[in-house]
């Protein structure tokens, strides 16, 4: 089986974001970058899948030359392959999507397994997209699959319940938490990991479809106002939370 898994590199979520200059990216200057928490059961599945029907797992993303460190993380968890399109500037959802839609067009991939989002931006357009682009069918926020000969069954958590899809491959899934125990990479393959070859490829240049024109950081919703324990401070803090805060 030809498995394609597409990781993203995302904030830490312990990070504190500021935004940039600019008024409408964010300010990376002290950042720490992590692979997308989804994106960890993606590579599982994907092994998984390998160890069940042979084949090859190849880990793709697209960023700038530090998203390289996730990359090394999935050949260290036992990708096969790693692959970075080089595209710094991440425009869009859209070109990301066009991106790997050109490279698996390249590949023929059978399955192209992703997160169920991206965690930065969090726009959940990138299974869908991609099959679009493919032509080929989408099945998101997945917790259990099987595979059989071409057909594909997927389980996916809806409220209050699950559904069960059927579908054929070739195929996109997004990977809901829950799907498989991502697996630890052992400190031999993190050391083997760093001396693998990454294969670089420039992408086409593509125009993205929406803009960001602005981005803000929520208002503090705390007042942050201590009051002490005496009689008159209690009656005090009755008068906030009736007055400012208005519970009540
Ligand atoms: C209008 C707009 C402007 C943006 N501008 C910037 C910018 O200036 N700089 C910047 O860094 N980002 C920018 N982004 C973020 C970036 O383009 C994508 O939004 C982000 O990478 C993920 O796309 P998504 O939220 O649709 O993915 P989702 O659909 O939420 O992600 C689902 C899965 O897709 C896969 N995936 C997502 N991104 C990638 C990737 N890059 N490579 C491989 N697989 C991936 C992962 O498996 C992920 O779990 C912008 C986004 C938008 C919508």
């Amino acid at each position: 089986m030809n498995i394609l898994v597409c990781i993203s590199q995302v904030p830490d979520t312990t990070t504190k974001i500021s935004v940039a200059p600019d008024g409408k990216s964010m300010d990376a200057t002290g950042v720490k970058f992590i692979l997308n928490p989804y994106d960890e059961f993606a590579i599982e599945e994907g092994l998984r899948l390998r160890e069940k029907h042979t084949g090859t797992v190849t880990a793709l993303t697209v960023g700038g030359d530090n998203a390289k460190e996730i990359l090394r993380t999935a050949l260290a968890m036992g990708a096969d392959k790693a692959v970075i399109i080089k595209d710094a500037a991440k425009a869009d959802s859209f070109t990301i999507a066009k991106s790997i839609a050109d490279y698996a067009s390249s590949i023929n991939p059978d399955i192209i397994l992703l997160g169920r989002q991206s965690i930065d931006h969090d726009s959940f357009q990138m299974a869908s997209t991609l099959g679009g682009l493919l032509s080929i069918p989408s099945i998101s926020v997945v917790s259990k699959l099987e595979i059989t000969g071409t057909v594909v069954s997927a389980e996916r958590d809806v409220e209050g319940g699950k559904e069960v899809l059927e579908a054929s491959l070739p195929i996109v899934i997004s990977a809901q938490k829950g799907l498989n125990d991502p697996r630890y990479p052992k400190l031999p393959d993190i050391m083997k990991a760093k001396q693998k070859p990454i294969e670089e490829i420039t992408p086409a240049a593509i125009t993205a479809r929406v803009d960001v024109v602005a981005m803000d950081i929520p208002a503090t919703a705390r007042a942050n106002k201590v009051v002490g324990d005496t009689d008159a401070d209690i009656a005090e803090f009755v008068r906030l939370l009736h007055e400012e805060a208005k519970v009540f």
